[in-house]
């Protein structure tokens, strides 16, 4: 698990600031759910034989002697808050989250154990414009944050009908190649068959090639919609490419699944996943809810992100001070100062009036308002406005009291662009 530093949260604020604009631009509204679920959630809405929940989950008992989990993912999460507070039959929400999530992985660059997603929810959405909406959105916002050549991967899960269609001549090709697969894979072929299409491990990989496809066993109505899905993306000039092995890690997907990655990732490589759930809500104890949603992991947009998004936002005013009385004038000042849109900052260092310039340019800071001991007794202040070059500066001299002039000053100079 991972410390982030001032210097590194320049950056996350920059994107945060960017991500939620564009989420309340879309009107989609935020939820938040505690970091902490019962066991049980994950197990069955994630299910069993996934690799979160079978190696990856932060499980403990608390004082209450009762199973807890530090949450993996926010889908489950959502699911059950809008379960349990009576609003999953409502029939339209969009919704997002963003917060740390808990995985125990091997940390590797892009991989840590706790890591934090942005997820999107729309809640109530059958139709397949929804899915269109919900992968353009997410296509446009990494395009919003400067993030080139993406690769978007679509395929289609079925409905569960499908699924079991396709489990069965499945289960048939497992049998006569049991042997050659890994012993993970082995190991799922009686508790979750499906799992095994997302193995990692590379010669399973390799054999699954000629296991039969599930893009066979679709329905006329399922296959349907992924044309559908398909020929809207290309009306939207989105380019995707289609991955019959894109199963994602979790259970719960039908239909569409999705996932955005970057070959500037290196192995961990997708920066965006989703896909639609109709079958979640209701199987968690809600009225029969569609869904789709996806979960953008956050190291990893951020690693994208571009460079501009790490400058810090510009000090407009350093106030310099030195001498009891003009040290108590100069905080009284900068309180005043922060009811205006500027970056004040009071230095309260007490170095000598130098070393407080000195830090004032190293910030590049707009301008400076000097208060010592002279201007104290006088009851005054010098501002002084520097030139993007600092080879000029105006200055002006301003009476403590005087606050219309203070914003007359404000206005003219800090506030022209
Ligand atoms: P992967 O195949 O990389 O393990 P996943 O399928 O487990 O991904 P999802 O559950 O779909 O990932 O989560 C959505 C996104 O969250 C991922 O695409 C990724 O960007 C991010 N993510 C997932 N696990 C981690 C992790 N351990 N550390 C950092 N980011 C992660
Ligand atoms: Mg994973």
């Amino acid at each position: 698990m991972v410390d982030l530093l001032p210097d590194q949260l320049i950056k996350w604020q920059n994107v945060e600031k960017i991500l939620i604009d564009q989420l309340s631009r879309a009107s989609i509204k935020e939820i938040r759910t505690p970091i902490l679920e019962m066991t049980e959630l994950f197990i069955r809405g994630i299910g069993e034989g996934t690799d979160v929940v079978s190696k990856e989950m932060y499980t403990f008992l608390d004082r209450g002697e009762r199973s807890c989990t530090l949450r993996p993912e926010g889908t489950a999460s959502v699911a059950r808050a809008l379960i349990q507070n009576g609003i999953s039959s409502k029939p339209f929400q969009k919704l997002w989250y963003m917060g740390p999530m808990f995985r125990y992985e091997r940390p590797q660059a892009g991989r840590q154990r706790q890591f934090h997603q942005l997820g999107v929810e729309f809640v109530g959405y059958e139709d397949v414009r929804s899915d269109i909406e919900i992968i353009a959105f997410a296509w446009d916002i990494l395009g919003k944050l400067g993030i080139k050549e993406l690769n978007l991967e679509i395929n289609t899960l079925g409905d569960l009908n499908d699924r079991l269609n396709f489990q069965k001549s499945f289960l048939e090709w497992l049998e006569i190649n049991k042997d050659s697969l890994d012993v993970d894979s082995q190991n799922r072929i009686n508790k979750n068959p499906l799992r095994i299409l997302d193995s990692k491990n590379v010669q399973t990989k390799k054999i699954l090639e000629n296991a039969p496809r599930l893009f066979d066993f679709l329905s006329e109505k399922s296959l349907e919609r992924y044309i559908n899905l398909k020929k809207q993306l290309e009306f939207l000039k989105i380019p995707y490419i289609e991955n019959f092995n894109l199963v994602r890690g979790l259970d719960y997907y039908t239909h569409t699944a999705f996932e955005i990655t970057s070959g500037s990732l290196g192995s961990q490589a997708t920066v965006c996943g989703g896909g639609r759930y109709d079958n979640l809500i209701k199987q968690m104890g809600g009225n029969e809810t569609p869904a789709i949603g996806f979960a953008i992991g956050l190291e990893r947009l951020i690693l994208l992100a571009g460079k501009e998004l790490e400058a810090d936002r510009q000090t407009d005013i350093y106030i310099v001070n030195k001498g009891l009385n003009a040290e108590l004038l100069a905080m009284n000042l900068s309180r005043k100062l922060r009811k205006y849109d500027l970056l004040v900052e009071l230095d309260v260092t007490g170095a000598s009036f130098s070393k407080q310039f000195k830090k004032a340019n190293k910030l590049k800071s707009k301008s400076i308002i000097v208060l010592g001991d002279e201007e104290a007794s006088n009851k005054e202040f010098v501002i002084r406005l520097f030139t993007k070059d600092c080879s000029e500066n105006k200055e002006e001299t301003i009476s403590v009291e005087n606050d219309i002039k203070l914003e007359n000053w404000i206005n003219n100079n800090l506030f022209l662009k």
